[in-house]
């Protein structure tokens, strides 16, 4: 929000100029000639101050094409939140909420941050990059309509190397990085339990109840 003030203000002095070019400023007789430089300057910082917004508006709807697209057409709606939006959000402590009646999925921030990077460089993924692809998949799937957690997070599982190549990374990676997920993170959860045992369940797993057997799922033999 304070960079796009920032931008405005910029653009204001760009149109201050031109317009004073044009109409003879306050206490001149004459309109004064137009600055190329500073024109040039002003323009140049609002491009510059507006750059993080509209880059964030647009990996925002590139997420909600993707998380709709993985929800079989439910429409989602991503929003990723600032740390001021992460303050006033009422499910704070959760990386990621939906709403499937809205189609709108928050997630806190630096989540979206960390899901760019992974993104920049997907063969050397870190867990907490990966474990942010995932929540991403998870959400997706409450907008699919399923809002138990151990079912939505196995839906998840089967779809992270889907997720991972409508998000653009190569197959090969795609593949290795959803089978590390399911391999390392998620079998973690079953052994700490608690919270996190809600969303691990051993039926998900291949052959067993919870497998989908969708062609492309991250465990499905080529
Ligand atoms: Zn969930």
């Amino acid at each position: 929000m304070l960079w796009i003030l920032a931008s405005l203000f910029f653009l204001w002095c760009a149109y201050r100029e031109i317009r004073n070019s044009v109409v003879a400023p306050p206490g001149f007789d004459a309109p004064s000639p137009i600055s190329k430089p500073y024109l040039a300057m002003v323009l140049a910082l609002a491009l510059l101050f507006a750059w993080p917004t509209v880059h964030t508006w647009y990996f925002q709807w590139f997420l909600s094409t993707k998380a709709t697209e993985l929800a079989d057409h439910h429409r989602a709606i991503v929003h990723c939140n600032t740390t001021f939006d992460t303050m006033l959000d009422t499910e704070m402590l959760a990386a990621g909420h939906a709403n499937p009646r809205t189609g709108k999925i928050g997630i806190q921030h630096p989540w979206c941050d960390i899901l760019m990077g992974y993104l920049r460089h997907p063969r050397r993924a870190s867990e907490k990059e990966l474990e942010r692809l995932d929540i991403f998949t998870h959400e997706s799937m409450h907008i699919r309509g399923e809002m138990n957690e151990a079912l939505t997070e196995c839906e998840a599982v089967q779809r992270n190397y889907r997720a991972a190549k409508l998000l653009g990374v190569p197959d090969v990676t795609a593949k290795k990085n959803a089978l590390d997920y399911y391999n390392v993170a998620y079998r973690q959860r079953g052994r700490i339990g608690g919270m996190q045992g809600a969303y691990y369940s051993d039926q998900c797993a291949p052959g067993k109840s919870m497998d989908e057997h969708l062609p492309d799922s991250t465990w499905a033999t080529p």
